[in-house]
Parts: structure tokens; sequence; C-alpha cells
């Protein structure tokens, strides 16, 4: 018999996590699912500062399917996700979040697609019923955000998703240490399977992103993910080279022609403010790969092991 993993991620979310078990709890234990598969619910409880942990606790006494990780101290969601990946084994894992934002009835379509031999299958939340202009905006964003980066990134496709259990050694067999797990997914291939659902408000508790972290994730993503920030810079640097030339080309032949007459105060005072501003953007794009390099040669652990009542790997 195969075995089936749930992951979730959570970061205080005692309130929402009965009713996510229960529902999870009720998809998983459909009679056709459980004649192939048998399953576990690993719980990542990623630092929590509530009593979630006591909530796991709690359901893993009366539930012998519930497993638990629990970190010393909040490391993220992409920390939280790698630990799952790392120490389940199901030969199929799904990732899904605690706040049922994620329908988990999608599940059994999803397996359905793994056995008709997809390595991956990713849930897609839809945008139906937004409004035009936010449609524009968000399909806009993912068209500059594929140019800039090697991987293509689907709009809506978040981590919601089923691997395979080739898939989940793919995605281990990546040491790094910044993980961009929306990137990596992608990265390692595979025949995809998308299916879609609508957007789900959150039943209880509270986001964990603010706009500005938001913004961060997004510069982390194409900065982490590959080098073409920096080749874009280069081509930058020869563009303004370029217009350079042409434009002492252009002085050059005016004062031969015409003797030097203008106060070039104007163009002085643009010329060294833009400059100066690409040149601290730039170093800045620099720094933050050498920042990233800082890290990674360090090799620290994307996460420290609290508790848990599994054999860690
Ligand atoms: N999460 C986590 N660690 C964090 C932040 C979030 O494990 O540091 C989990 C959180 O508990 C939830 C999932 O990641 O299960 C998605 O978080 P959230 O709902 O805050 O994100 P949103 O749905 O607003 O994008
Ligand atoms: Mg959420």
């Amino acid at each position: 018999m195969k075995k089936l993993t749930l992951i979730i991620p959570c970061y205080n979310e005692s309130s929402p996590l009965i009713d996510t078990y229960n529902e999870v709890k009720r998809v998983l234990n459909d009679q056709e699912l459980k004649k192939k598969y048998s399953y576990e619910i690993l719980f990542i409880d990623d630092g929590s500062v509530d009593n979630t942990l006591s909530v796991i606790n709690d359901l893993a006494a009366i539930d012998e399917t519930v497993k638990y990780i629990s970190f010393t101290r909040n490391f993220g969601k992409e920390a939280g996700m790698l630990a799952g990946l790392k120490h389940c084994n199901g030969d199929i894992v799904i990732i899904i979040d605690a706040d049922l934002q994620h329908p988990p009835h999608l599940i059994l379509e999803m397996v359905h697609h793994y056995e008709q031999g997809y390595d991956q299958v990713i849930a897609r939340r839809s945008r139906k019923g937004e409004k035009f202009s936010r449609k524009w905006i968000t399909k806009t964003y993912y068209r500059l955000i594929n140019t800039l980066m090697e991987v293509e990134l689907g709009d809506g496709m978040g981590d919601f998703r089923l691997l395979s259990r080739r898939a989940v050694d793919s995605l281990l067999a990546m040491p790094e240490y910044n993980r961009f797990s929306k990137g990596l997914f992608s990265w390692i291939g595979f025949e995809k399977k998308v299916i879609e659902y609508e957007n789900q408000e959150r039943i209880s508790g509270e986001s964990k992103w603010s706009f500005l972290s938001l913004l961060n994730y997004a510069i982390d993503g194409l900065i982490s993910f590959n080098s073409k920030p920096l080749r874009m810079l280069i081509y930058l640097g020869l563009l303004i080279m370029f217009l350079n030339l042409l434009y002492i080309g252009f002085s050059f032949v005016n004062i031969v022609l015409f003797g030097i007459d203008l106060p070039g105060y104007f163009t002085m005072i643009s010329a060294i403010l833009l400059l100066g501003g690409i040149q601290l953007t730039s170093l800045g794009v620099i720094g933050e790969y050498v920042g990233r390099i800082f890290y990674e040669v360090k090799r620290r652990p994307a996460f420290i092991i609290d508790k848990t009542n599994i054999p860690l790997k």
C-alpha cells in the first residue's frame, strides 16, 4: 500500500487548526482513497507562540496518523515545508495551508491525476470574479517576472500541490539555504497538471503577510533564483555608455563648429544624479548576491527541530 503524507505548515494557527484537521481528516477517510493509500498528517509547528503545539499534541494523543515537527523558533514557511519534505516518507506528498484557504477536497482530485502519471499536481487559485484591472495588473506582473527569471512562475500557483516521491527527492537534492519554493517547484520540471479552485477567505486567525513582506518576497524570489538581474545591470551599463558616447560625439562636433558656449549646469546635475542612482541600485543588487553567498557558504541548517513524534532521517 502506498503512503500519502499531508504536510501542514503552521505558525500561530491554534484557532483554525481543529477545523482544518477535521476537514482534511474527512477527505482522507474517503473510502476509495483509503483502499489504496495509508496516510499521515504532518504538522510543522514553525515556532508558534500561541498554543498551536498543544493543540497538535492533543490531536496526536487521540490520532496516530497525526505527526508533528516543532521548531525551536519561527524559521518561516519555506523552512517548514523543507522540514516536512525532508522527514516525511510518503510516496505522495501534498502541502496544504493550515487556514483552509486551500480546499482539502481537492486532495482527491490531485491523487487522481497522480495516478494518471503526473509527478506534480498544482492547485491554482483562479481569479474568476476579480476586477478586470486587478487581473490585468497581475497578468502584467507575471509577464514581467517571467522575463526576469529563468523559470516560469504561474499566476495563482502557490505551495498547494501534490508531489510524487521522485519530485520530492529532486527538491531535496537542491541544498540551498535561501529557498524560493515557487521557483524550485518549477525548476525541477516533470509533467505537471494544473487544477483550479476559487479563492477562499481565511477561516480564522490572521495572514502573516504584509505588503512589505510580499514585496521583499518578490525581490527574494527574483534575486535568489538566478543571475539575470546581474546580466541586466551589464546591459544597463552598456546602454548608458552608448548614450554617453553619442552625447560626447554630439558635444564634440558642437564645440568644433561653434566653440564652447553652454554652461552645463543642468546636464551635469542630471548626469550625476542619474548615474549615482543607477550605481547605488546596482551596488545594492550586487550586495544582495554577495549577502546570499555569505549565507550559503556558512552552511547553516535551515531550521532546528525542538520536538517531534517521528523518527528523524
Ligand atoms: N506559515 C508558517 N510560517 C510562517 C508564516 C506562515 O508556517 O512564518 C504558514 C501558516 O501557518 C499557513 C501558511 O504558512 O499555514 C500560509 O500562511 P498565511 O495564511 O499567513 O499566508 P497567506 O495565505 O495570507 O498567503
Ligand atoms: Mg492563508
